[in-house]
């Protein structure tokens, strides 16, 4: 997602552009994601970290819309709002201080009676007495995102951008400051500058470079219901649990966190966790049928931010990876930022307290 985004920011800009990935194109953790887009700060804040996620929110619509016109391929991008529920105290106290956040940050919210919630979403009729509070946020968005994938990928191909697919880039070719390209599959490739984007697995390249990281795998575990028609309107969301209503009556439910290495396989204890969270919360579900179950690696960072910017030591070697749970969310801002620190324009938000060096 990171990579095809910064190459399509970047050809459009003037660039010319190689994407190379070790898999098929378009897969890894992006894939395997939910889509969902949560609300963002309207406000101005000071926060490095809002502020991407304030920009890659503004930026969704417009890049769905124009992907749509330059490729036909419709994203699933939509503004359908995003339940929060509280079933336990904790859960209750969380919420009930989000909304001095929310507040703070122009992010618009309702807190829901039970009868509100039932108005809303009548299939959490079931649950909605046992809660002990839930919240409306109208400005969740959700994108389908092998959709976007496929749609990105499109673009890029019809702009000019080379995608090489199934090639592991095995080594950056330094000399001194400065990284003349790199090798794959026995072969040189010049580059004047390289990006690296390879979300989990970008650990690798910072250790063949002999720079510190905190970027480690953490796997998430996915669940897919089909119906015959969508159960809810909004994404209904859990601490870190959720169901993501597709139109077609396609239901995701998520999520799991796990640190397992590069393991990328589903297991039966966490597919019944979440199917079974999924059924208790909308009963409805047991009805649909799970139709697939698949896992997917985040790129984790020990701090939670993405490692965005130029490599300490190296003029032309950059980096766009550990960007977690909002990879996703943040893809098209990470572009736009990206795109300008490698073509020497200051960037919109400040980048230092992502930058690459640090941990
Ligand atoms: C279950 C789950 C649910 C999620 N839900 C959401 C969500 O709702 N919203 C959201 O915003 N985010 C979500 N995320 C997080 C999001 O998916 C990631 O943050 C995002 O996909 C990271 O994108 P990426 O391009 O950095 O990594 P990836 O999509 O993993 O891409 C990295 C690519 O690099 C390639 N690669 C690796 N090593 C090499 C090499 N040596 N040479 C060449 N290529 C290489 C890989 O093959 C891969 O294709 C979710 C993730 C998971 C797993």
């Amino acid at each position: 997602m990171i990579g095809l985004s910064l190459a399509w920011e970047l050809v459009r800009r003037g660039a010319k552009v190689t994407v190379m990935d070790s898999g098929a194109i378009g897969r890894g953790a992006s894939w395997a994601g939910a889509g969902i887009l949560p609300p963002a700060a309207k406000s101005v804040t000071n926060d490095a970290y809002e502020q991407l996620r304030s920009l890659g929110h503004q930026l969704h619509p417009n890049w769905s819309k124009r992907l749509l016109a330059d490729t036909g391929i419709d994203n699933g991008f939509r503004r359908c709002g995003g339940i929060y529920l509280a079933r336990t105290a904790a859960e209750f106290a969380t919420l009930k201080g989000n909304e001095y956040w929310w507040q703070e940050h122009s992010i618009d919210f309702e807190a829901l009676s039970t009868n509100g919630l039932v108005r809303r979403e009548p299939e959490l009729a079931p649950i909605a007495e046992t809660l002990k509070g839930s919240w409306f946020l109208p400005d969740e968005c959700q994108v389908r995102n092998p959709r976007h994938l496929q749609a990105l990928a499109k673009a890029c191909l019809q702009s000019g951008v080379k995608l090489i697919e199934n090639q592991r880039v095995e080594r950056l070719l330094v000399e001194h400051t400065v990284v003349t390209g790199l090798e794959s599959a026995g072969q040189i490739m010049e580059a004047s500058q390289v990006c690296i984007c390879s979300g989990a697995w970008a650990r690798e390249s910072f250790q063949q470079l002999g720079l510190q990281t905190g970027i480690m795998p953490v796997r998430g575990q996915m669940v897919l219901y089909q119906g015959s028609q969508p159960p809810l309107s909004s994404v209904v969301n859990e601490g870190h649990r959720y169901l993501v209503p597709r139109e077609d009556g396609y239901v995701l439910a998520g999520s799991v966190e796990e640190e397992v290495g590069y393991n990328c396989e589903t297991t039966d204890a966490a597919i019944t966790q979440i199917s079974n969270w999924a059924e208790n919360t909308l009963p409805l579900l047991s009805k649909f049928q799970i139709v697939r179950t698949w896992a997917g690696l985040r790129p984790g960072s020990f701090d939670a931010l993405p490692y965005l910017g130029q490599m300490p030591g190296y003029e032309n070697l950059f980096v766009a990876a550990g960007h977690f749970r909002s990879g996703l969310h943040l893809a098209c801002a990470t572009a736009v930022v990206m795109a300008d620190a490698m073509l020497g324009k200051l960037p919109p938000i400040d980048l230092s307290p992502f930058r690459p060096g640090r941990g």
